[in-house]
């Protein structure tokens, strides 16, 4: 086989391959605890559902425009505008099929080879992958663990800023972390991006997935609408991970090339899908509501018992659906010092399953504290509690 050379520089998503781990430890026959991936065991909503059955029978099954179903363009426009104060309309937004086609078409459409962007880490690990597969220089900056939340080490972010820095990427709702930013925070990212005239991919993959209070984005700052491109997704908010569904959402001459890029790779996004999320997004909230209550509920029940066990200290993040929890002390009290020793150990004697630092970047140079990401999306509480049991059992005995 004659593979192109490109290939040695696509990184991968590694939570699916211990997801798989996960699924052949269970078919020896093992109980798994399932807190690897970000993915729901919840329903769809029903009515977004029906309209998705409908809008197939209705002859919704042929190709639609290349940027999407025009009344829902304009309904993300006005949701997404009036969510960060700003003014969009239907050509600020591209249909996607998902959240994540728009990392790597944001790159393509922004990056020349040999630009370097700023990419946080421990982060989303597609953004290190599509950077360097498109020929760019991926730099990546840190996350502090305060009292409260993890912030963005914006001392290392200002200082990694060169002449070449031409992106950052921003995922503010944070996987893996949970962290989100203080509107200080904001502020003084957006004074780097006009000092240094940069781009933003904003992913706000997790900003519907919260549990109080309102999510903010960078986009609502002064002189950033110009500067920003969102990646939205139906993903989460309606549990609508395997429908792909998702968009691009930013200014107008960014928007046409990213269509121009859906002509090239799908032509459209499947389009019975786009009108359940119309109705996702006008119709009745009961249950969308309910996945949050749902979530929320998971969130405490995995915070409380995290935070019983000897050596691990677990902040409570107010959005998405991931803890970010500090073991260092736990790791030294099994004696197992290695990332991939840990969780392959916990998983063996425990069936509890988890990623580590290690699935999310890179390691940075300095870092002393160890961390795993437990995703509660995909797990009941009667079984958190059991599986989280027998995780404490283990770390204290
Ligand atoms: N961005 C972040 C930060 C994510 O965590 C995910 C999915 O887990 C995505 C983007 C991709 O979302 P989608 O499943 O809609 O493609």
């Amino acid at each position: 086989m004659k593979i192109a050379k490109r290939v040695d520089r696509l990184g991968t998503e590694t939570a699916f391959a211990v997801s798989a781990k996960a699924a052949a430890f269970a078919a020896r026959g093992n109980k798994v605890y399932p807190f690897h991936l970000g993915d729901l065991n919840l329903k769809t909503p029903a009515n977004v559902l029906e309209a998705g059955i409908k809008a197939m029978r209705d002859g919704h099954t042929n190709y639609c425009p290349n940027a999407g179903v025009p009344r829902l363009r304009e309904i993300l426009a006005d949701d997404i505008g009036t969510s960060r104060a700003v003014q969009y309309s239907m050509e600020n937004v591209a249909i996607q099929p998902g959240g994540k086609p728009t990392i790597s078409k944001f790159f393509l459409t922004m990056m020349n080879p040999g630009d370097e962007v700023l990419y946080p880490n421990p982060g989303y690990p597609i953004y290190e992958s599509q950077i360097e597969f498109h020929g760019g220089k991926a730099v990546p900056y840190g996350y502090i663990e305060g009292k409260d939340k993890f912030d963005i080490d914006t001392d290392m972010l200002a200082d990694r800023i060169t002449p070449r820095t031409k992106l950052l990427v921003l995922n503010d709702l944070q996987n893996p972390t949970g962290a989100e930013c203080s509107s200080k925070e904001l502020e003084t990212i957006a004074e780097l991006v006009l000092k240094h005239d940069l781009y933003v991919l904003c992913d706000e993959a997790y900003f519907d997935i919260r549990y109080g209070g309102q999510s903010k984005s960078l986009v609502s700052l002064p002189g950033m609408r110009e500067r920003c491109v969102i990646l939205y997704t139906f993903s989460k908010k309606f549990a609508m991970t395997g429908w792909r569904l998702g968009a691009t959402v930013g200014p107008k001459e960014i928007i046409d090339v990213i269509i121009k890029l859906n002509v090239n790779e799908e032509s459209c996004s499947n389009h019975f899908v786009q009108y359940a999320a119309i109705e996702g997004l006008t119709g009745d909230q009961t249950e969308a509501k309910q996945i949050l209550t749902t979530l929320k509920e998971r969130r405490d029940t995995t915070v409380d018992i995290l935070n019983t066990i000897e050596g691990v200290h677990c902040l409570r993040p107010n959005a998405t659906f991931y803890l970010w929890p500090n073991v260092t002390g736990a790791m030294k009290k099994t004696g197992l010092a290695d990332y991939d020793d840990f969780r392959k150990t916990v998983l063996q004697e425990t069936g509890v399953s988890f990623c580590t630092r290690l699935h999310f970047g890179r390691p940075l140079e300095g870092e002393d504290n160890f961390y795993i990401r437990l995703a509660y999306s995909g797990i009941e509480p009667a079984e958190i509690k059991e599986g989280l049991g027998k995780f404490k059992e283990f770390i204290e005995s």
